[in-house]
C-alpha cells in the first residue's frame, strides 16, 4: 500500500515548444505540450496518466526525467529541485529516476549482446567491479523471468515481450526509486501485455519501486494503478483514486472515455457519453474549457473561462465548472434549511 510520502512534487509544470505556422512566412506560434500541471507522487504508489494522443502525457514524463527542458515550474525529487540543477548535479538524482519505452527494440542497442546492455548503466554510474556487476546482471535477468542463457544473445532473438523485460532489467539496474513507463506495454499482444503488468507489480513490492505510468489505455491504467490522472490538452482534468475514478468519474471527458470501453457484463453497462469531434491542436487550444468543444454539458461560460483543478471530494479533484454549479446549488440549499 503506498504511504503519504512525497516522493516527487511537481509545480505548475509547462513545457512549451515553439513551432513555425504554416503558410505564414517568419510566424511562429508555441505548442503548449505541458500547461500547468501540479502533482504529487507518494512513495510506493502507481501514478497512472492516461489520455488521447497530443494530450501531452508523454512530454510530461519527459520533462519530469529533463529529458526535454521545462518551460517554467518546479521538479521537486526528495526535496531537490531538480528544474535548478545542471549536468553531474542532475544525473545523480537522475540514476534514482529511469525510463521504460514503448518501443523495447528502439531502445536496445542491436549491436549489443543483452549482458552489455544491461551492464553499461552499472558500469557508469557504479563502482562494482567486474565480478559484481556480473553477479548483478545474472541477478536483473532472472527476476525479470529470463534465464542467463539470454545474456549471450542480441535483441533481435527476443519476442517483443522479453524485449520489454530486458528494458526493465536494464532501467533497474542502478536501483532506482521511480520508474516513468511510458506506454510501456502498448505495443504488447494482450496476453503479453498482463504478464509484463504482473512482472512490474512484483518489482514494485519488491524493491519498493514508485511508478509513473503512462498510457492511452484505460483497461490497463485500471491494472496497475493506485491514483489516475486524466489528462487533456496539457493539462489535468482530473485526478483521484483508482477506485473512484472507475467507479464514479466526473469529468464529462472522463466520462466519455470510460463510456468507450467495452463492458462484459450488461448490469453494468455505462451511461454512454458522446464526445464529438478530434482533439483540438495544443498550439492553438480553445479559449476557456479546452474541452468545450466537444463537451455535451458545455454552458456559456465554459467558452470564456477555464476551470481550475478542484477537490469535489477526498478522493477526486476535477476541472469543470459543473461541479462548482453543483456546490452553489447546495450551499444556497443548506442555507435556506439554516434560515
Ligand atoms: Fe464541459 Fe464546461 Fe465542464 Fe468544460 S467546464 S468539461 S465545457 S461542463
Amino acid at each position: 500500500m503506498p504511504n503519504k510520502e512525497v516522493l516527487l512534487k511537481v509545480s505548475n509544470l509547462k513545457t512549451y515548444f515553439p513551432v513555425k505556422v504554416p503558410f505564414r512566412i517568419g510566424k511562429r506560434s508555441v505548442l503548449k505540450a505541458v500547461d500547468d500541471i501540479s502533482l504529487n507522487l507518494y512513495k510506493g504508489e502507481t501514478l497512472g496518466i492516461v489520455g488521447e494522443s497530443g494530450s501531452g502525457k508523454s512530454t510530461l514524463g519527459r520533462t519530469i526525467l529533463k529529458l526535454v527542458e521545462p518551460t517554467d515550474g518546479e521538479i521537486i525529487f526528495e526535496g531537490q529541485h531538480l528544474e535548478k540543477l545542471k549536468s553531474k548535479a542532475l544525473q545523480v538524482h537522475r540514476n534514482q529516476m529511469q525510463m521504460i519505452f514503448q518501443d523495447p527494440f528502439g531502445s536496445l542497442n542491436p549491436r549489443m549482446r543483452i549482458e552489455k546492455i544491461i551492464e553499461e548503466p552499472i558500469k557508469m554510474h557504479t563502482t562494482l567491479t567486474k565480478s559484481e556487476r556480473k553477479k548483478r546482471v545474472v541477478e536483473l535477468i532472472e527476476k525479470v523471468g529470463l534465464s542467463e542463457e539470454a545474456l549471450k544473445k542480441l535483441p533481435h532473438e527476443f519476442s517483443g515481450g522479453q524485449r520489454q523485460r530486458i528494458g526493465i532489467a536494464r532501467a533497474l539496474a542502478i536501483n532506482p526509486k521511480l520508474i516513468i513507463a511510458d506506454e510501456p506495454v502498448s505495443a504488447l499482444d494482450v496476453s503479453i501485455q498482463s504478464q509484463v503488468l504482473n512482472l512490474l507489480l512484483d518489482l514494485q513490492d519488491e524493491f519498493e519501486l514508485t511508478y509513473l505510468f503512462i498510457s492511452h489505455d484505460l483497461s490497463v491504467i485500471k491494472h496497475i494503478s493506485d491514483r489516475v490522472a486524466v489528462m487533456y490538452l496539457g493539462r489535468i482534468v482530473e485526478i483521484a483514486t483508482k477506485d473512484s475514478l472507475y467507479a464514479n468519474p466526473l469529468h464529462p471527458y472522463t466520462k466519455a472515455l470510460l463510456s468507450a470501453i467495452p463492458v462484459v457484463n450488461f448490469d453494468q453497462k455505462r451511461e454512454e457519453i458522446p464526445i464529438t469531434g478530434e482533439l483540438p491542436s495544443p498550439v492553438d487550444p480553445p479559449v476557456g474549457c479546452a474541452f468545450h468543444q466537444r463537451c455535451p454539458f458545455a454552458m456559456e461560460k465554459c467558452k470564456q473561462n477555464r476551470p481550475l483543478l478542484k477537490e469535489v471530494n477526498d478522493q477526486q479533484q476535477v476541472a469543470c465548472f459543473l461541479y462548482e454549479e453543483k456546490e452553489k446549488k447546495e450551499n444556497t440549499v443548506s442555507s435556506m434549511v439554516q434560515v
